[in-house]
């Protein structure tokens, strides 16, 4: 096994839909990170509980996938965690919705990714976007969670759209979050939260998806406030299809993608 790769523990799981899941692992002591940042994950038939049980023969095989994910909490947390959905026949995840507590994961410690808010060197930071769906929003909620996001924005405006609202995972820790850290800072509002269900009526949600809210101000009406090129940083994550519409949607507003650290547009594909 390779210096980088470190076994850790499944400590928690939380299913939200059948499809739809998080856990917790062991973190190991030296293993650092940034908030926004993806870890490199392995899955092992031979190591889960389930396979030890339910199928000897692909416990048998002993073979490490790995596949990039984004990490959820936050850099200071002592366990990590994880959002993930089931990809029906994926060899990946096929296996890890088995996961069991006490279940043994491989971890590369080797974080990369550059959707972190330590890219913006101009516009300074003032008002920050995080548009995500689906289990895009995990880096968002990892940056949520660290203080210095807090005292550095004026405004934040987390936008989250997933098709059904049992889809809509995570509420309970924005809303903790904004009641948490938002009495930790000046402005008690200044975590503008604003869920978008696309397949069914939600009282609260708007229904229709980011590109469009956003052209036709929709978006910026509920957050109250405007997209200004000179004050805002803008972050997508989630549906590569959802990143490139909205991306070209944000450039047909004026903003344009950050790039060597200037800029206000900044994306990462989910899958
Ligand atoms: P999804 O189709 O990504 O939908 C989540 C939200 O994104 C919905 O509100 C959807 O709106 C919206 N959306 C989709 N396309 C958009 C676009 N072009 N512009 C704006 N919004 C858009 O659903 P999901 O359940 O999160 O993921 C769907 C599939 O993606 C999964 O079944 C899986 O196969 C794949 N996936 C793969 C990975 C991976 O790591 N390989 C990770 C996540 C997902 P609508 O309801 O209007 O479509």
């Amino acid at each position: 096994m390779s210096d980088n790769i470190q076994t850790v523990t499944v400590l928690s799981k939380t299913t939200w839909t059948p499809n739809l899941f998080s856990f917790t692992v062991s973190r190991p002591d030296s293993f650092k990170f940034t908030a926004g940042q993806f870890v490199r994950l392995g899955v092992n038939p031979s190591r889960l509980k389930y396979y030890q049980q339910q199928d000897e023969e692909l416990a048998a095989l002993d073979e490490d996938i790995f596949r990039a994910y984004s990490i959820v909490s936050s850099p200071f947390d002592e366990v990590l965690e994880f959002f993930s959905i089931v990809i029906p026949d994926g060899a990946f995840t096929s296996q890890l919705q088995h996961l069991e507590v006490g279940d043994e994961l491989l971890l590369n410690t080797m974080p990369f990714g550059f959707l972190t808010l330590a890219r913006y060197q101009k516009p300074l930071p003032k008002d920050l976007w995080l548009l995500a769906t689906g289990t895009g929003l995990a880096p968002f909620l990892s940056m949520l969670q660290d203080l210095k996001t807090w005292n550095d924005y004026e405004h934040i405006v987390l936008a989250y759209s997933a098709r059904s609202v049992e889809e809509l995972a995570y509420i309970e820790l924005i809303e903790r979050l904004q009641a948490d850290f938002g009495s930790l800072v000046d402005n008690p509002a200044k975590l503008i939260f604003i869920p978008i269900v696309t397949r069914e009526p939600v009282d609260g949600a708007l229904t229709e998806r980011l590109p469009k809210l956003l052209l036709d101000g929709t978006l910026q009406e509920r957050a109250g406030i405007a997209l200004d090129v000179d004050s805002t940083h803008v972050m997508l994550c989630g549906n590569p299809e959802m990143v490139e519409d909205t991306k070209e949607a944000l450039k047909t507003l004026g903003l344009v993608m950050n790039r060597r650290g200037e800029g206000n547009i900044a994306v990462e594909n989910y899958w």
